[in-house]
């Protein structure tokens, strides 16, 4: 029997503590329920807190668990980052154009965690859209990092790594476009897992730039995540993405060794801009996996460096019509006593979407459109391609890529907003796993002037289970990722 207070263990340590009958999932629910709405003021990681149909689950899955029917994940509470579309449970995306949408399906993650029996207890907060490093986007105000608030959590996740960071939930779902389920995660100090592009479906999941968005999670640790995996991972008819191949057991493949593992560092990601204390904490976490018997050599993505104006050529491109639906007819905000069609569309979308989302419609339009087309969109799908080539070439020689998630740690709340170029470059390590659709997840790896950083590992497609259990290898070895806020211990 574990002594830590209940929200300070992991999902797989709650899970031993609900079939020992330790304590039900309503106590669980109850509990981290009076932890989130004690947070929300100083924090703000949630849209949505939803207290009665939480405890109407976890009463559902204590009589599970009575009846000897619990799965692995039965009665475990989590929250969903609010781009997830829940049935009766409005599902914002952070967004003044959706404050009020109520979807009338569950996603298939959604569902999927529903059916394994896991308790949904909000919707997390999230940059407009997912368009963000830093949580600062959100039409319902930034997130703040627990490790000191006057600090950003990263994003868009924000919401989902804040409240894990914090221990006001064990285990969130969250989505990674550029780098938004890994750069939250470094600056969290917690664990989370970009799958391959097309592993997780993303049928129900708002769509921001559809050929880079994959579903993800953010938890405590590896293991944490892998029990996720397992249960949202999978084919789905619904998304024409979706890959149809067999999903393994995550956990169950978390005891491969390090041993004999092919790791290569990425050149490019240990340039200037990394900041100099980070770059010691990862040369730290390298040094403990060739301890392990891992071997290590440098490796060169030559292309990597374009990942950044490639992405925000791609992104861009792609939500300026992702986002063409939100006209204020059939989805989304409609502005008040329209003179005719235009000034409809005009004030409904003019109302409803912010500042950066408007400039990523503008920016993604004018790439697209007659006579820019070639110059910008086509030659940005180019780069695009020898991106994808550096890695395939890379992973000719190693298993796993490593580097940093982010150049530095934790900015400060307003630090970046003035200069998007700016911000844009925090996902200068992250996009590349995107542009060539590849799993990478972020676990954290020490401490720079008190505030987390995260190690980034990057696999070839469908290595999740070997990322995973390469980042557990080293959660076995360290404790950087059992460290909590002293506020919310
Ligand atoms: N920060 C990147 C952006 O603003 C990535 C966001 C994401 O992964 N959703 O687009």
């Amino acid at each position: 029997m574990s002594a830590a207070p209940l929200h300070a263990r992991t999902l797989a340590e709650l899970a031993a503590g609900l079939a020992a009958r330790e304590f039900s999932s309503v106590e669980l629910t109850r509990h981290l329920l009076a932890r989130l709405e004690t947070a929300q003021p100083q924090l703000n990681a949630m849209v949505s807190i939803t207290a009665e149909t939480a405890l109407a689950a976890a009463a559902q899955a204590d009589g599970a668990i009575a009846a000897g029917k619990a799965g692995p994940l039965t009665g475990l509470p989590i929250v969903h980052k609010d781009i997830f579309c829940t049935q009766g449970v409005r599902t914002t995306c952070g967004s003044r154009m959706l404050e009020n949408f109520v979807s009338p399906y569950d996603a298939t993650v959604v569902a999927k965690l529903k059916a394994a029996g896991t308790v949904m207890l909000g919707k997390s907060n999230m940059d407009e859209f997912a368009m963000g490093s830093s949580n600062e986007t959100s039409h319902f105000g930034p997130v703040r990092n627990p490790w000191d608030t006057t600090l950003v959590p990263g994003g868009s996740s924000g919401g989902s790594a804040a409240a894990v960071c914090a221990r006001l939930v064990p285990a969130a779902t969250a989505t990674d476009t550029g780098g938004s389920i890994r750069q939250p995660a470094a600056l969290t100090g917690t664990t989370g897992l970009k799958p391959t592009y097309g592993r997780v479906s993303r049928y129900g999941m708002i769509a921001f730039a559809s050929s880079l968005d994959q579903a993800g999670v953010l938890a405590a640790s590896a293991e944490d995540c892998a029990l996720l995996l397992t249960a949202m991972a999978g084919f789905d008819p619904r998304d024409s993405t979706s890959v149809d191949v067999p999903v393994p057991d995550y956990a169950a493949a978390l005891g491969a060794s390090a041993k004999g593992l092919r790791i290569g560092v990425v050149k490019e990601f240990f340039d200037t801009g990394l900041d100099a204390d980070n770059e010691r904490q990862l040369r730290a976490a390298l040094a403990v996996y060739a301890s392990l018997g891992a071997t290590i050599e440098e490796v060169s993505l030559p292309n990597v460096g374009l990942s950044v104006p490639t992405y925000y050529v791609v992104a861009p491109a792609e939500c300026s019509s992702n986002l063409a639906r939100f006209d204020g007819v059939r989805f989304g905000h409609r502005c008040e006593k329209p003179k005719d069609l235009l000034d409809l569309y005009q004030r409904s979308r003019g109302e409803g979407f912010g500042a950066e989302v408007k400039r990523r419609i503008m920016t993604g339009t004018y790439v697209l459109s007659a006579g820019y087309y070639d110059a910008y969109y086509l030659k940005a799908q180019r780069v695009r391609q020898l991106i994808s080539a550096d890695f395939a070439r890379a992973f000719e020689r190693v298993d796993v890529l490593m580097g940093p998630t982010t150049p530095t740690p934790a900015f400060a709340l307003g630090a970046k907003t003035a200069d998007p170029v700016t911000m844009y470059l925090n996902d200068i390590y992250t996009i590349g796993a995107n542009l060539a659709g590849l799993p990478a997840l972020s676990v954290p790896c020490g401490f720079v002037r008190d505030l987390p950083v995260g190690l980034q590992i990057v696999g070839p497609h469908f290595s999740e289970a070997k990322l995973l259990a390469a980042a557990h290898a080293l959660q076995r070895e360290t404790d950087w990722h059992r460290q909590i806020p002293r506020l919310w211990l």
